[in-house]
């Protein structure tokens, strides 16, 4: 069974999440998305455990279409949590050039520390180049119409987190 494995902070999980999943449950047999804390991101808006429960609600909607997505979590090193499965491929979403750079250099060092695992690259969809978590979380902050960019079984809780950390 060919296993991706899609990691990221996922927060919040976005449009543009959501349509790197769909392309990659397309591609393999299962994809396990990996929510994983994020050293470089001082102040989350939601906890882990809030982004596992976001990100498996709107899974869960979509799951009817494809039944082998599944949200899980680890506090380690990925290529440590790759090796519990047989053959696993990491898959990434591409936007810009500064994606590239660290996408790239994270590719190498996770190749480094198990050597069996490989990256794989998917271009984001030109609708969503622009989107990030931060954004989502910027615009949150002023109130702005959040359709466009997260799927609609979370955006209530985006807003109201928004509202209390003002
Ligand atoms: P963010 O930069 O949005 O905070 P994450 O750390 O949660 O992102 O991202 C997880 C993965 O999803 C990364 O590979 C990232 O490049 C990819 N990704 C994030 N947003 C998009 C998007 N709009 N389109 C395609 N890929 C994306």
């Amino acid at each position: 069974m060919k296993t991706a494995i899609y990691p990221g902070s996922f927060d919040p999980i976005t449009l543009g999440h959501l349509n790197i999943i769909r392309r990659t449950s397309t591609i393999f047999d299962r994809v396990v998305v990996c929510i994983m804390p994020n050293a470089g991101k001082m102040h989350p808006m939601f906890t882990r455990e809030e982004r596992v429960e976001l990100a498996r609600r709107v899974v869960s909607r979509v799951v009817a279409h494809l039944p082998n997505v599944t949200v899980e979590t680890y506090d380690g090193l990925l290529a440590e949590y790759a090796k519990q499965f047989d053959k696993a491929v990491i898959v990434k979403g591409l936007r810009a050039g500064t994606d590239f750079e660290n996408e790239f250099q994270m590719a190498l060092i996770n190749q480094k520390i198990n050597p069996e695992l490989d990256t794989m690259f998917l271009t984001a969809s030109q609708k969503y180049t622009f989107l990030s978590s931060s954004v989502v979380k910027e615009l949150a902050g002023y109130g702005a119409d959040l359709t466009p960019f997260v799927p609609c079984e979370i955006i209530e809780d985006v807003r109201a987190r928004a509202m209390r950390s003002e």
